[in-house]
C-alpha cells in the first residue's frame, strides 16, 4: 500500500483505491486539453499555450472558477503513453509551450512522463500550479520544467485557512517559489517569448488589499531582486463562482468584485517594490475568460 504524502496535505490516502483530499485517485484524470489564448503573453504566442487541465486540486478554494474539475468530478482517464501522445499532438499543432495546469497532485506521475517526452519537445514546459506544494518534491522536476508559474494567494494564515483550508499556505508556497527560482533562475527571453523563469501570479481579492501588499513585500525578500521573477498581478476576481456554490454568501467580501481603488493600491506598491510583469484592468473581470469544461 502506498499512502500519499505527495503534497503538503499529507493526507496519507491509499490512492490505488480511494480519492484523497485532492479529489482524485492515482488514475491520471485530464479534464481538458486545448490551445489556450488567455495565458500570460510571454508563454502564449502563435497558436496559444498547449494547456492540459488536470482533474482534482489540493486546495479547493471557496471561490474556485474551475470547481467543476477541481473537485475531480470530470475528466478522462489516461495512461502515461496516452498523455505523452497528447503532448506531442499539442507540439505539432503549434503550441508555444506545454502548460500543465494544476499538476501538483500528479507530480510523481508527471516526473515519469516528462522524463520520457521532454527530449522530443522544442518548446518550454510550464508548471502552472497553486503554489501549495512541497519544495522537496519539486526538486525532482529539476531539468524537466522550464517555466514555473505558481500562484501566491495569501500571506495571512487566517485568510488561507478561511478560503483555502490551508493555514500554512504562505510558508509552504514561499519555500516552493524559492525552490523553483533555484532551478530555473531569472527570466530568459527570446524576443517576447519566455524561455525559462518564474511567473508569480497573484489575484487581488476583495477586502484583502493589505494582505496582498504584505505578500508582495515578503515575496521580494524571498526572490532577492524583484526582477528575478515576473509578477502577474490579477484583478479579475469574479464572485459568480462563489455565489453559485455558496448561495448563503457566508463570506460577504467574496460576493462582490474588486474595486479599482483596491487593485490600484496593490499595483502601486508592486511598482514601488520594483516588480515588473503583467498588470490587468477591470475589463478582464468576467467569467467569460474561463474556459468551458
Ligand atoms: S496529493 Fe492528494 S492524496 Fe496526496 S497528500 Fe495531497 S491531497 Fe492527499
Amino acid at each position: 500500500m502506498n499512502l500519499c504524502i505527495q503534497c503538503p496535505r499529507e493526507c496519507k490516502t491509499d490512492r490505488e483505491s480511494k480519492t484523497g483530499f485532492c479529489g482524485v485517485t492515482d488514475a491520471l484524470s485530464v479534464a481538458k486539453i486545448m490551445l489556450h489564448e488567455w495565458e500570460e503573453p510571454c508563454i502564449c504566442q502563435g497558436a496559444g499555450a498547449g494547456a492540459i487541465f488536470f482533474s482534482g486540486c489540493n486546495l479547493h478554494c471557496l471561490y474556485c472558477q474551475n470547481c467543476k474539475i477541481s473537485e475531480g468530478e470530470r475528466g478522462e482517464i489516461m495512461t502515461d503513453a496516452e498523455l505523452e501522445e497528447k503532448i506531442i499532438e499539442l507540439r505539432d499543432a503549434g503550441a508555444s509551450c506545454i502548460d500543465l495546469v494544476t499538476p501538483t497532485h500528479y507530480t510523481e506521475r508527471l516526473i515519469r512522463i516528462l522524463r520520457s517526452v521532454k527530449p522530443r519537445l522544442n518548446i518550454p514546459v510550464v508548471w502552472n500550479s497553486s503554489g501549495y506544494e512541497k519544495a522537496e518534491v519539486l526538486r525532482e522536476l529539476y531539468g524537466l520544467v522550464d517555466i514555473y508559474m505558481p500562484d501566491l494567494k495569501y500571506y495571512s494564515a487566517e485568510l488561507s485557512a478561511k478560503y483555502s483550508h490551508a493555514p500554512d499556505y504562505f510558508t509552504v508556497a514561499q519555500a516552493a517559489i524559492g525552490e523553483m527560482l533555484s532551478q530555473v533562475g531569472a527570466p530568459r527571453f527570446d524576443g517576447d517569448r519566455l524561455l525559462s523563469g518564474v511567473i508569480v501570479r497573484h489575484l487581488v481579492l476583495p477586502d484583502c488589499r493589505r494582505d496582498s501588499i504584505e505578500l508582495l513585500e515578503r515575496l521580494r525578500d524571498t526572490v532577492g531582486q524583484p526582477t528575478n521573477v515576473i509578477l502577474s498581478l490579477m484583478s479579475q476576481y469574479t464572485p459568480d463562482f462563489y455565489i453559485q456554490s455558496h448561495p448563503d454568501c457566508t463570506h460577504r467580501a467574496l460576493c462582490r468584485r474588486l474595486t479599482s481603488f483596491e487593485y490600484n493600491s496593490v499595483l502601486r506598491r508592486a511598482e514601488e517594490l520594483g516588480f515588473e510583469g503583467y498588470f490587468q484592468n477591470a475589463s478582464s473581470a468576467s467569467s467569460g475568460f474561463t474556459p468551458e469544461f
